[in-house]
């Protein structure tokens, strides 16, 4: 009999670095031997919208909330059941090959980005532009069209672009590589602002948060140093803002820096903290 085989939840498979942020795993109480049952637990401190869209007609057998909003670090139980004959678990369940996942950090009700808001470029240093907004390299989805790589070096010190709280952090990474499979080795902070968004400080050095979860930070206070972990070929800083939407999770959304408002700032230039 197989019935205590190890029950494998793989999420986000290779493009999305969000299996910190998320939990699906076997309900070790409401599961039994005809069903499995899982549950969902949000990782951060905001809010985490959820969806799944079916990929695979075996999921008609499945019985699950198609979209979930989950509170601050909240857990749900019973979020899907899966007839245990109707799959076959001895190689793992493999979620990934049923669904695909959407996700965002924050409620889609309320997120509403300020666009008048004018960022802090988040270090101070002239440094180069080394993959702009719409970046044929990686900033090519609905996530990243308007993130930013900055050259930042290993040790420089980064600061908050935006006031808010500090949502999830990683800081326990020290690998890096030149695919996406190395995606979930990045460390982070994610930080949400009063209007719902986030902002996401990525690629930070292994223990390089100077913050913790929960905390309010300034605009302009030091949170984190620079590294080269996760999906990179070169020590950078990639820094987005997200709003979360129904349709597509995180979007990612156009901002400003200040001393360069209405500018674009271009990939090969250099940049350095300017008032405005
Ligand atoms: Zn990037």
């Amino acid at each position: 009999m197989k019935q205590l085989a190890i029950i494998y939840v793989f999420l986000f498979g290779i493009s999305v670095a969000h299996a910190q942020h998320v939990s699906i795993k076997k309900d070790t109480i409401t599961t039994t031997k005809d069903t499995l049952v899982l549950s969902i637990q949000n990782n951060m401190l905001s809010p985490m919208f959820f969806k799944v869209k079916v990929k695979d007609v075996g999921a008609k057998n499945f019985k699950y909330l198609e979209k979930i909003v989950l509170q601050p670090l909240e857990k749900r139980e019973n979020y899907m059941k899966i007839p245990r004959k109707k799959i076959d678990t001895t190689q793992g369940l493999k979620l990934s090959g049923y669904f695909d996942f959407v996700v965002a950090y924050g409620d889609p009700s309320v997120a509403s980005h300020n666009d008048s808001y004018v960022y802090l470029l988040p270090y101070k240093k002239k440094r180069k532009l080394i993959q702009g907004n719409f970046g044929r390299f990686s900033h090519d989805h609905i996530r990243s069209y308007h993130a930013y790589d900055f050259g930042t070096k290993i040790g420089d010190t980064i600061y908050a672009a935006r006031e808010g709280k500090v949502v999830l952090i990683k800081e326990d990474s020290n690998k890096h590589g030149r695919t996406r499979k190395f995606a979930n080795d990045g460390n982070f902070i994610i930080i949400q602002h009063d209007d719902g968004t986030t902002a996401s400080y990525y690629h930070l050095d292994f223990n390089g948060a100077l913050v913790k979860n929960g905390d309010i930070v300034a605009r302009g206070q030091k949170i984190g140093i620079s590294g080269m972990t996760g999906f990179t070929t070169t020590p950078h800083l990639h820094f987005v803002v997200h709003e979360a939407t129904e349709k597509d999770g995180n979007i990612s959304v156009p901002i400003q820096f200040e001393g360069y408002e209405g500018k674009k700032l271009k990939k090969g230039r250099k940049y350095a903290r300017r008032k405005r």
